[in-house]
């Protein structure tokens, strides 16, 4: 809720002071249990700052991030002291981008998969191995690659072993930032519907962060499309995709790439730099860029307002746009 995280912008010798960047300005939603809810938006929109302020990487500025425990009590990380979340980390895992650099090459697969395990002092020796093989298995590798190292794997493989190593500790929330764009995309998908499968199986609830729209369309129950720290527009996939009601989700949705070169549509943003969210422009920060923008957007910051039932857009003339994609 209201959640914010301001870097200090400093300069010189002495590292004076001169601002700050506004990564994240005042993002509030919710994720239920059993969701997958996505973060999305140009690189520097402020969606992995938003997820890893949540895992408590980062220590938020400002705002409340609320979180049911496993015994049904609902507790605020942001409040709370690194001592007093490593228990709740079990429930939290992360999945990260670069399945290259996010395994220790010194470690076997066997180390890496079990290190939640370790971490939280669960099971005996045997028990651990007996885990990590399963878990191997459902991931769709072989239990006997736990003694390997993660060289001898592909990137596929390796984000199916940092998934392993997400599950083991039986997590609630698994955050997964830009799991797959490291990915080639015949590997994207398996991967993706490896994801879908284990979410099934294990009850799990995902935060997704990316930049590939046709990613999130495919496994979001709900979309979070974000802009110089601010969320602009949310709704489900099928519905925003389709209609979307903020000028910068039309314009992220035209920007895919279509499989179809005779089908050619018209650009219906200008080419602009993104908003510098240390120096933000006045009122609605996409004006700049908007072909819609009016003189109230120059002067009057929109709030994200609630639309049609689970549709919510920060936009002044969401009513009255019809966008085309
Ligand atoms: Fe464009 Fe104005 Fe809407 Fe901002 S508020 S997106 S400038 S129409």
């Amino acid at each position: 809720r209201h959640l914010k995280k301001y870097f200090p912008l400093e300069s010189g010798f002495f590292r004076r002071r001169v601002g700050v960047v506004r990564a994240v300005d005042d993002v509030s939603f919710t994720i239920r249990e059993g969701e997958t809810v996505s973060l999305v938006g140009e690189s520097g929109c402020g969606k992995t700052t938003t997820s890893r302020c949540i895992v408590r990487a980062l220590d938020p500025t400002d705002g409340e991030i609320l979180y049911r425990t496993y015994e049904g009590n609902v507790v605020d990380l942001a409040r709370m002291s690194q001592a007093e979340i490593r228990p709740l980390r079990r429930g939290i895992q992360m999945v990260f981008q670069d399945p290259f650099s996010s395994l220790n090459p010194r470690m076997t697969i066997y180390e890496i998969v079990s290190e939640p395990l370790r971490v939280h002092n669960i099971g005996t020796r045997q028990e651990r191995e007996e885990r990590v093989a399963d878990l191997l298995r459902r991931v769709g590798l072989r239990a006997e690659y736990m003694r390997r190292f993660p060289h001898a794997f592909s990137g596929g493989q390796r984000q199916r072993i940092g998934i392993a190593r997400a599950l083991a500790a039986n997590p609630r929330l698994i955050v997964a930032d830009e799991p797959v764009s490291a990915l080639d995309v015949s590997v994207q998908a398996q991967v993706l519907n490896l994801m879908m499968d284990l979410q099934d199986e294990f009850k799990l609830t995902y935060l997704f962060v990316a930049h590939d729209l046709s990613v999130v369309n495919q496994i979001s129950n709900k979309v979070l499309v974000m802009y110089v720290g601010r969320v602009v527009e949310v709704g489900p996939p099928q519905e925003l995709f389709k209609a979307p009601k903020h000028p910068y989700t039309a314009a992220l949705i035209a920007s895919v790439p279509r499989p179809d070169p005779f089908q050619r549509k018209e650009r219906i943003i200008p080419e602009g730099e993104v908003a510098n969210p240390a120096n933000p422009p006045s009122g609605c920060y996409f004006h700049p860029r908007c072909p819609f923008a009016v003189e109230r957007c120059r002067q009057e910051t929109p709030q994200l307002e609630e639309i049609a039932p689970g549709r919510l857009v920060s936009c002044h003339r969401a009513r009255e746009l019809e966008l085309a994609v």
